[in-house]
C-alpha cells in the first residue's frame, strides 16, 4: 500500500470506468491504458500508438500511475456526493461538527453552526495528512478483514458443533429408548411369570380334581361289586364303606381349602409417573451457546473490571543486572 490516492482507487472496481476517449468518439467502449497530460485524454493500446505518431513528446501515464490520471465520473460521484442527500454535492465544511455538508445538510442541521465555510476556503486553512490517512485506511481494512475472517470461521464452528450436538441429541434419545426397552422387558417378564404361576395353579386344581374323581369312582365301583357279589364278606364291605367315607372327606376338605378361581384375569397397571415425568419436561436438554467474544477495537471509554491479579517473575539469565520494563498488556 503506497500513500497515493490513485493506488487506493486501483484497489477497487472503479478503474474499469476508464475508457478510451478516442474509441468512445467512434462509439466503441475500450478500456483505457494511458492518459496523456497534454491532450487531457485517455487512450487504449491501439489509439496511443496513433497518438504517439503525432505527438512524440507528450507526457503519458500508464496503468501503473493512475494517481496522475483524472477522476472518472463514478469516482467523482463517490467523492463529491453527499452520503445523506444523494443528489447533492458536498460544497461546505462545518468545523463545529467536523462534517462535510451539502446545501441540504447545512439547511437542515447546521444553521446554528458558526464555522460553516465553503470547501474551497476550508482547504486553504486546514491541513490534512493523506499519508497517515492511507495508513489508517489500510489498518481498518485489515481489521475488517480479520473480523470477517473470524466470523466466517465461526460460521464453520457453528455448523460443526451443530452436527455434533445433533448426534448428541440422537444419542440421548437412543439411551432413553434403551432404558424404556429394559423396563418393557422387565414388565413382560413379570407378565409371563404371572401367567405361568396362575396357569400352573389352575392346572394343578384341575389335575387334583381329576385324580380325586378317579379315586372316588374306583372305590364306589369296588364297593358296589363287593356288596352285590358276596354279602357274607362283611369285613370287605366295611373296608369299602370306610374308604368311601375317607375319599368323600378328602374331597370335601379339598374343596373347603381351595376356593374356586373365577375368571383369573391378569391386569396391567401402568406406572403413570414415567409418562407424567416425561410430559412435564420441556425438552431432552438445554441448548446453550458457548461463544467467546472480544473486540478488535476497544472502546477507549470502556471500564474494565479486574477479575484476578497474578505476579510473575520473567527475568531470564541473559537479562543481567539491568532493569527492564514491560509496557502494554
Ligand atoms: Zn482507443
Ligand atoms: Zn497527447
Ligand atoms: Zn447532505
Ligand atoms: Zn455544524
Amino acid at each position: 500500500m503506497t500513500t497515493s490516492v490513485g493506488s487506493v482507487h486501483n484497489s477497487s472496481d472503479l478503474v474499469n470506468d476508464y475508457v478510451c476517449d478516442a474509441c468512445e468518439g467512434k462509439k466503441i467502449v475500450e478500456c483505457a491504458n494511458y492518459f496523456c497530460a497534454q491532450c487531457q485524454k485517455l487512450f487504449c493500446g491501439k489509439c496511443i500508438y496513433q497518438h504517439d505518431q503525432l505527438y512524440v513528446n507528450h507526457d503519458k501515464y500508464g496503468r501503473g500511475e493512475t494517481n496522475k490520471w483524472p477522476l472518472t465520473k463514478t469516482m467523482e460521484d463517490v467523492l463529491l456526493k453527499c452520503d445523506l442527500h444523494k443528489e447533492k454535492k458536498l460544497k461546505t465544511f462545518c468545523e463545529d461538527h467536523s462534517q462535510l455538508c451539502c446545501s441540504d445538510c447545512v439547511f437542515l442541521n447546521h444553521r446554528q453552526c458558526t464555522n460553516v465555510t465553503l470547501i474551497s476556503e476550508t482547504v486553504k486553512k486546514m491541513s490534512y495528512d493523506m499519508g497517515q490517512l492511507s495508513i489508517n485506511f489500510q489498518t481498518i481494512l485489515d481489521e475488517l478483514n480479520t473480523f470477517k475472517r473470524i466470523q466466517e470461521a465461526s460460521i464453520q464452528t457453528v455448523e460443526v458443533s451443530y452436527s455434533e450436538q445433533l448426534q448428541e441429541i440422537r444419542n440421548t434419545r437412543e439411551k432413553l429408548n434403551a432404558a424404556l426397552d429394559v423396563l418393557e422387558k422387565a414388565t413382560l417378564k413379570e407378565l409371563d411369570e404371572m401367567r405361568t404361576t396362575l396357569q400352573t395353579s389352575l392346572k394343578n386344581d384341575v389335575d387334583n380334581c381329576r385324580k380325586m374323581t378317579d379315586k372316588l369312582k374306583k372305590i364306589i365301583e369296588a364297593a358296589t361289586v363287593t356288596v352285590l357279589c358276596d354279602k357274607s364278606r362283611k369285613e370287605m364291605e366295611f373296608i369299602a364303606s370306610r374308604k368311601c367315607l375317607d375319599r368323600i372327606q378328602e374331597s370335601e376338605s379339598y374343596l373347603r381349602k381351595n376356593p374356586v378361581k373365577l375368571q383369573g384375569s391378569i391386569l396391567f397397571k401402568a406406572n403413570i409417573d414415567i409418562e407424567k415425568y416425561l410430559s412435564q419436561q420441556a425438552s431432552l436438554g438445554k441448548i446453550v451457546y458457548g461463544m467467546q467474544s472480544f473486540f478488535l477495537r476497544m472502546n477507549p471509554d470502556y471500564v474494565m473490571t479486574v477479575k484476578s491479579k497474578c505476579e510473575y517473575l520473567v527475568r531470564i539469565p541473559s537479562d543481567g543486572n539491568q532493569t527492564n520494563s514491560i509496557s502494554g498488556v
